[in-house]
């Protein structure tokens, strides 16, 4: 079956917004999405508007979805090497190692940690260099 979807997305990376279309029937983690309109290119994506009517999955080539996986993904690297359970409490429990994140005028995510050792600290350094290649992620 297919079912197609549109929904407006507001990342939590940076300030674009936009509609993309998908079916819905399809599973979220392979499933195409499209780009469909742009209501707003933040000054980060000026070029935003080139992408409208190009589809990608979840391992985005759209700078803008790229960044927010990149996010995401970083966090659960995070996630992962602090040793924290998936269960209901693991976005709690992994919110009390982060201040805040930010991506800067280079496009690189800045992490600012707390309460991490310094073996804690180089151990997710070490994963996100692995995923994401040097220089994609500071760990601080
Ligand atoms: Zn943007």
């Amino acid at each position: 079956m297919v079912r197609i979807c549109r929904n407006r997305w507001k990342p939590d990376t940076c300030g674009c917004d936009v509609e993309f279309e998908f079916d819905d029937d399809l599973d979220i983690a392979t499933r195409p999405n499209k780009l469909v309109r742009v209501y707003k290119a933040c000054p980060a994506h000026p070029d935003l508007a080139d992408y409208i009517g190009r589809t990608w999955v979840q391992e985005a080539t759209v700078p803008f979805h790229q960044e927010n996986q990149r996010k995401n993904r970083a966090l659960e690297e995070m996630g992962t090497r602090l040793g924290i359970p998936e269960d209901e409490n693991y976005f709690n429990n992994l919110q009390k190692y982060i201040n805040g994140w930010h991506f800067d005028a280079n496009r690189v995510l800045h992490i600012s940690t707390k309460g991490l050792t310094v073996n804690q600290r180089n151990q997710v350094k070490s994963a996100v260099d692995t995923r994401f290649g040097n220089g994609k992620v500071m760990i601080e």
